[in-house]
C-alpha cells in the first residue's frame, strides 16, 4: 500500500492520494493515511470524526481562515492508479481524484504540515462523503456535530476552478419527474397509453428553460437547471406506463431552499414531482469588505462560459469535472515542486457543490 510521503512536490502526493481508491463509502484508508501524517505535526491539533479529519494550528493569531476539500470520488472509470501523459507538450496527471479534487487535498496536507508560523490561525479540513447524497456529507456532519471546529473569519474550498477563485456557493436540488400511462402489448398499442410519450414536454421544458444569472453580494451566480437521467420501460414489445425523468437545479442564493422547491413544484405542476435530495441553504459569499482583506487578485479572468465577474475581484465561474490535471514543471518529474494547475478545457458542470 502506498503510503503518503510529504517530501515529495504536490504532484507527487496528488499521485499518492489518488492511487488510494476513495470512492464515497470508502475512505477509511485514506482517512488512515492523512491521519497518520498529520499526527506528526507538533503544531496542529488533530481530530478525526469517522473518516472527516481536522486539524488546527493554535497560534493565538487575530485571524482564522479555514481550508477544506473532500477526499471522496466519484466511482473509478477504469482511472485508477493514474498515469502521466504528455499532449502536445504539457504533462497532465491523469485520473480519478487528480482534479476532483486530490490535487487540492495535496497542496492543503502539504501545506498542513510544512506551515508551522501561518499568519492567521488554520483550521485544515478533509472530509468525507461529498460526491454523494447530501445527508452523508462530512462537512455538514461536522458543522451539526462540532461547529465549534469549523469556526473561522474566512472559508476557502479547494475544488477545483481553473486556478481562479470563486466565491459563494449555489444550491443544489435533484428531484425525479414522474409521468404514467397504460402498459398493453406493441402489436395492440391502440389499448395502452404511452408513459415515455408523455414525458416528451418535460424535455421540451427543460431544453427551453433559460436559467438565471444573478447577483448577489457582488457574485454573480450562474443557475442550472437540466435532464441528468431518463428512465423507462418494460420489455421490446410493452407500451410503458411509467417514465422518470431525474432532474437536477442548481440555484442561486437569492432563493431558499424553499423557493428553489417551489419553483421546480411550479414548473413541473402537471407532472409528479418527487424531491430526492436537497442541499442546505446555498451559501453567500463573504462580503466584498472580508475577500479583500484576505486575497488579491493576480489574474481575476472569467472563464469562458460564466457571465464573468461583476467587479475585478470577484469572479464566481463554473468549476469543471475534468480527469486530468495539468502540471506545470520542469523535467524530471521527481525533482520539481512546481504549481499545480487545472486550466484543462471542459467546463460543463455547474459551480458550487460536487
Ligand atoms: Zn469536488
Amino acid at each position: 500500500m502506498p503510503a503518503l510521503d510529504l517530501t515529495v512536490s504536490s504532484i507527487d502526493l496528488t499521485r499518492q492520494l489518488c492511487d488510494i481508491e476513495s470512492v464515497s463509502g470508502d475512505e477509511q484508508r485514506i482517512a488512515d493515511e492523512i491521519w497518520r501524517v498529520l499526527g506528526g505535526a507538533a503544531h496542529l491539533d488533530v481530530f478525526r470524526d469517522g473518516d472527516a479529519l481536522v486539524a488546527r494550528t493554535n497560534l493565538g493569531r487575530a485571524k482564522r481562515v479555514v481550508i477544506a476539500g473532500h477526499i471522496d470520488t466519484v466511482p473509478i472509470n477504469d482511472n485508477v492508479p493514474t498515469r502521466f501523459e504528455t499532449i502536445d507538450g504539457t504533462d497532465y496527471l491523469w485520473g480519478r481524484g487528480t482534479v476532483d479534487m486530490k490535487a487540492g487535498c495535496a497542496v492543503a496536507l502539504k501545506l498542513a504540515v510544512e506551515l508551522d508560523e501561518p499568519a492567521v490561525d488554520v483550521t485544515w479540513v478533509w472530509y468525507d462523503h461529498e460526491e454523494v447524497s447530501d445527508a452523508l456529507n462530512g462537512l455538514g456532519r461536522l458543522a451539526r456535530q462540532q461547529p465549534e471546529l469549523l469556526a473561522g473569519d474566512f472559508a476557502i474550498l479547494m475544488e477545483p476552478s481553473n486556478s481562479s477563485v470563486e466565491g459563494g456557493c449555489n444550491g443544489n436540488l435533484r428531484a425525479e419527474i414522474r409521468t404514467y400511462g397504460l402498459r398493453s402489448h406493441s402489436a395492440r398499442s391502440w389499448i395502452g397509453d404511452n408513459a415515455i410519450h408523455k414525458a416528451a414536454p418535460i424535455l421540451d421544458l427543460l431544453a427551453a428553460y433559460e436559467a438565471r444569472q444573478v447577483e448577489v453580494d457582488g457574485l454573480v451566480y450562474r443557475e442550472g437547471l437540466n435532464a441528468v437521467g431518463i428512465t423507462g420501460g418494460v420489455a421490446g414489445n410493452v407500451i410503458p406506463d411509467e417514465c422518470m425523468v431525474h432532474v437536477n437545479y442548481r440555484f442561486a442564493p437569492s432563493r431558499s431552499t424553499d423557493e428553489a422547491v417551489a419553483h421546480i413544484r411550479e414548473l413541473f405542476g402537471e407532472f409528479d414531482v418527487t424531491i430526492v435530495d436537497l442541499a442546505q441553504e446555498p451559501g453567500r459569499a463573504s462580503t466584498p469588505h472580508s475577500r479583500k482583506s484576505f486575497w488579491r487578485p493576480s489574474e481575476a479572468k472569467p472563464s469562458p462560459n460564466t457571465a464573468g465577474p461583476t467587479s475585478p475581484d470577484s469572479p464566481a465561474s463554473v468549476s469543471p469535472r475534468s480527469t486530468t490535471v495539468r502540471v506545470t514543471r520542469s523535467r524530471p518529474m521527481q525533482t520539481t515542486n512546481a504549481s499545480l494547475s487545472s486550466r484543462s478545457p471542459s467546463a460543463n458542470e455547474g459551480s458550487g457543490r460536487g
